[in-house]
């Protein structure tokens, strides 16, 4: 295809604006996809992000459309919407020249618009502001225009207005797609080079990875080679989505379109990475590739101990799909064997959880998750730790964590609540906006550590539900942490061990005291509870003891029965854990990990 017909858009939004419901409307307009096999959010493969309405993996879609009496091809890129995959849509938008900002007409800006509009205008992407929604009794176009129009200054009249649901204003939209998006620009004649916006695994064809061909061309048979590892292979397949896909010949500057190479793992085709040919390959990659790096860590163990060898298939096949994701084995005294998991974020994590519960019918135990600490000593070694009850004994001389500058959208009735809620939470403010008079705009820094836990849940209670939040990680802080021990007993209960900052050390060690006599069973002896810091307790509390003699109840001589009761007590205590010489009910552990 000659590029000066080809425009390559994305559409950016916050969560639940339309960003799937437009794309369906539009491949319905273009008529690749017919009317009888439409169904809602085409795009969104994965049953999880069906059922709660949100994109994961981003897809590319090729449709003809006619604007002006020429046809042009336009190529839809589909992004993730949430936090955690910021990455991933960077490189959709790296793929694109233009993106439709799309605005539920209800709701006006909330924070992952601004995120993206961020992401797009570092991408040097033409912006197109768009009102969604118009259909909706409670839409406030002339409003929210005026916000939009003030955001990203053009004038209110710009902004146009759509029903992705009815379809109404969407044709105007296409036109102006390819009125206003750029075409792409690229040297034919250069050695080829193409950048990896998206790597998906499919069980039949293996991984297919999603290209944008920047210089050169790339065809069918050749060898090609990833600029990151050096790794050659062969294209077995290469061709576009329209929305199924189809092969060709190959792809030429600025066309979009998957490749097929037979690997069998996304980490060898890495989002971000340049892929070039082998014989007569580019010397110098795009620019922006980054490995994906996780940022909170948890414990996974299945609840039936004899599921572990079922964990450890379900965790190998996810990755396939997910370079993100990494895992090692772990052992823990209270858990058992399991793994500790790494991930992007929280709702990476949530949802990994899920899918192995979902699709690996896997009963699991999480630990609380963790962010990663860098621990210097005062003899000059340094650790990473992901694990709390890993952190360094000995001499500390400094703990850093990781931490995010935050964006906070509400209207400003709530800025008191959101101000507390983050100071709590040993935020820094960085500033504020008014967007509109009744809508600001809070820029907080916070350790990451404060917020992968239930931030976001305190933060929709205090607000009703009406501030939205987007991070983005922004380095590394020394910060006075400590490490809290729990102890049963004068034994360490590792997958309690929490780094907390050293003004809360003392709550989350009352916390889990009080939590545990609660949840643990008397016993012959008494068995203290102790959370210290070190060799130092900060927190005591006391299962006393009890004498437990269910022969007792036997009155007497009846033998057999005796047996029975004794073959029952042994029963029980299977799923009984030891930690030293206390018997603790595996359901104790459970509980006192699942959140409040
Ligand atoms: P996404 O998270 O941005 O992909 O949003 P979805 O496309 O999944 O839409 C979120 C919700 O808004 C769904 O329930 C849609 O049916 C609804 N929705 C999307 N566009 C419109 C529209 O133009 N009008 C109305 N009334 N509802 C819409
Ligand atoms: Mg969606």
């Amino acid at each position: 295809t000659d590029p000066a017909l080809l425009r390559n858009f994305c559409i950016i939004a916050h969560i639940d604006h339309g960003k799937s419901t437009l794309a369906d409307r539009m491949l319905q307009l273009t008529g690749v996809v017919e009317q009888r096999q439409m169904r809602a959010q085409y795009l969104d493969r994965m049953d999880i992000e069906r059922e709660r309405g949100i994109t994961i993996k981003s897809q590319a879609v090729r449709m003809p459309w006619a604007a002006d009496g020429v046809t042009h091809v336009l190529n839809m890129i589909d992004t993730p919407g949430h936090v955690d995959f910021t990455y991933e849509v960077s490189r959709s938008l790296a793929a694109c020249e233009g993106c439709i900002l799309l605005v539920d007409a209800a709701q006006g800006i909330e924070a992952q618009t601004l995120a993206n509009l961020y992401l797009a205008m570092e991408n040097d992407l033409t912006i197109i502001p768009v009102l969604n929604k118009i259909d909706l009794p409670a839409a406030q176009p002339d409003k929210f225009a005026a916000e939009l129009a003030r955001l990203i200054g053009c004038e209110p009249e710009d902004v146009l207005r759509v029903s992705a649901k009815t379809g109404e204003g969407v044709p105007g939209l296409l036109d102006e797609v390819v009125r206003q998006v750029p075409a792409p620009v690229g040297e034919p004649d250069s050695p080829a080079r193409a950048m990896i916006f998206d790597s998906v695994y499919d069980a039949y064809r293996g991984v297919v990875t999603y290209v944008k061909v920047v210089d050169g061309r790339l065809g069918r048979r050749e060898r090609i080679q990833m600029m990151s590892t050096g790794a050659t292979h062969e294209l077995l397949e290469i061709g576009v989505n329209s929305p199924e896909m189809t092969p060709a010949d190959g792809l030429a500057v600025g066309e979009v379109g998957y490749l097929i190479t037979g690997v069998k793992d996304v980490r060898q085709s890495k989002v971000g990475d340049t892929v070039t040919l082998q014989r007569g390959g580019a010397s110098e990659p795009l620019g922006g590739y980054k490995d994906p790096k996780p940022m909170v860590f948890s414990g996974l163990y299945p609840i039936d101990g004899s599921d572990y060898p079922a964990l450890r298939d379900a965790l190998e096949k996810l990755q396939l799909n997910d370079a993100a994701l990494v895992y090692e084995p772990e052992t823990s005294a209270a858990l058992g064997f399991g793994f500790r998991v790494g991930f992007l974020g929280l709702l990476h994590l949530e949802v990994i959880r899920e899918r192995l519960e979902r699709e690996f019918g896997l009963d699991l135990i999480a630990t609380a998750p963790n962010v990663v600490y860098q621990v210097g000593m005062e003899d000059g070694a340094r650790h990473t730790v992901t694990n709390p009850s890993e952190f360094p004994g000995g001499k500390v001389a400094e703990v850093r964590e990781p931490v995010v500058r935050a964006t906070l959208l509400a209207p400003s009735e709530y800025i008191g609540a959101i101000m507390e809620l983050c100071q709590n939470r040993r935020g820094t403010m960085q500033g504020m906006d008014y967007l509109s008079e009744d809508r600001v705009e809070l820029r907080y820094t916070l350790p990451l550590a404060e917020i992968v836990f239930d931030f976001f849940d305190a933060l929709k209670s205090k607000t009703r539900g009406y501030a939205s939040l987007d991070y983005e990680p922004v380095g590394e802080v020394a910060a006075d942490l400590v490490k809290v021990d729990i102890l049963l007993h004068g034994d360490k209960v590792d997958a309690f061990s929490a780094i907390v900052h050293k003004d809360k050390a003392y709550a989350y060690g009352v916390k889990m005291a009080a939590k545990l006599r609660e949840l643990i069973p008397r016993q012959q002896f008494e068995v203290p509870i102790q959370a210290a810091i070190g060799s130092r307790v900060i927190a005591r509390e006391t299962v006393r003891a009890m004498r437990k003699d269910v022969l007792s109840k036997c009155y007497g001589g009846d033998i057999s029965r005796k047996r029975k009761l004794l073959e029952k007590q042994k029963e029980g205590k299977k799923r009984m854990k030891m930690v030293g010489r206390v018997e603790v009910p595996q359901e104790a552990f459970i509980a006192a990990l699942s959140s409040d």
